[in-house]
């Protein structure tokens, strides 16, 4: 069996449409499948559309969470009430084509692989996002120390030991691509060109995507505190030359140790003091929502489309 995994958070103009191409994708190529929706605490009429169109598409499961706990978490969740043997992510706004899912599906059951990711050859519409988003990447594919992260995004399949692994890993900050990414197994890539939102507001704002990509950044290289380093080197290497001309200056009684000398150096040294400070508060904060150890998401409801339970 084959299960897809859809998160959606306020998307009740383009529900419909969802639904029907995505049922549509699978059954061009599968009768035995699911397609569990994951409602991560909508406050429109989503999850009303979504039981209607149970109605309609048996295969359709509707887990609804009890609160907006962001699309990583939603991920997770419909990921551990997925019971296909192949499992299939895609965001809810139809920026990925469903059609590719027979593709993948192909691979993953001919080819021999364990996961496939879809890598975004290009995308549709220019904006910010578009530019933030190929900033990130370009950054992380530097920096991460991840293979072949390049232009990935949440839209992919696993075979089932692939999706055991994943969920292995338990940690409260997700960067599902990442760890993706690090759990190995034979990786496959289909290109697609990235469509612009079918319809509405994107429901990641720019500073959710920020963060994300924080945690990305954050879980998957050490980038942060090198910089720290590197800055710290930089000004004492800086300094050292500094000290170095005013002992000059000293000696040779040209000193006039100006106000404008020491107000720089406060400045400068203050201000890699107070990044190397939000760096490792960073990580502090980190490690404290990690020690928490709180369950990733609740969940109000399972509409697995059963009518006896
Ligand atoms: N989403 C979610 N919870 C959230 C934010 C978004 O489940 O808190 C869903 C959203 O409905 C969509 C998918 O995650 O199906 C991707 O969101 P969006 O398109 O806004 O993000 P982007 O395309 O910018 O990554
Ligand atoms: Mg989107």
């Amino acid at each position: 069996m084959l299960s897809i995994v859809i998160p959606v958070y306020n998307e009740e103009g383009l529900i419909n449409d969802l639904v029907q191409r995505t049922v549509s994708a699978l059954e061009a190529f599968i009768q035995d499948y699911e397609i569990i929706f994951v409602d991560d605490g909508s406050k429109d009429q989503s999850l009303n559309l979504l039981l209607n169109l149970q109605k309609k598409y048996p295969r359709i499961k509707v887990l609804s969470l009890s609160n907006n706990f962001g699309h990583q978490a939603a991920f997770t969740a419909g990921l551990e009430y997925s019971t296909g043997d192949i499992v299939g992510m895609m965001d809810g706004d139809l920026q990925d084509p469903p059609e590719l899912f027979g593709e993948m599906y192909r691979k993953i059951s001919e080819e021999n692989f364990d996961v496939i990711s879809g890598k975004r050859s290009g995308q549709k519409g220019k904006n910010r996002r578009v530019f933030f988003t190929f900033l990130f990447h370009l950054l992380f594919k530097n920096v991460s120390v991840l293979q072949n992260m390049e232009n990935t995004g949440n839209f992919s399949m696993m075979k089932r030991a692939a999706v055991d692994a994943l969920l292995r890993m338990k940690e409260t900050v997700r960067y599902l691509p990442g760890l993706r990414s690090f759990i190995g197994f034979r990786q496959g890539y289909v290109d697609y060109v990235r469509d612009e939102r079918s319809e509405g507001e994107p429901k990641m704002s720019l500073s959710k995507l920020f963060l994300l990509a924080a945690d990305a950044i954050f879980a998957f290289s050490r980038f942060p505190i090198r910089l720290c380093l590197y800055l710290g080197l930089t000004g004492t290497i800086v300094f050292m030359c500094a000290g170095f001309y005013v002992l000059i200056a000293k000696a040779f009684g040209f000193a006039i140790i100006g106000w404008s000398s020491t107000m720089l150096s406060i400045y400068f040294l203050g201000s890699i003091q107070l990044i190397s400070l939000g760096v490792v508060g960073e990580y502090v904060y980190r490690i404290y929502k990690e020690s928490q150890n709180r369950p990733l998401y609740f969940v109000q409801k399972f509409y697995d489309g059963n009518p006896e339970k």
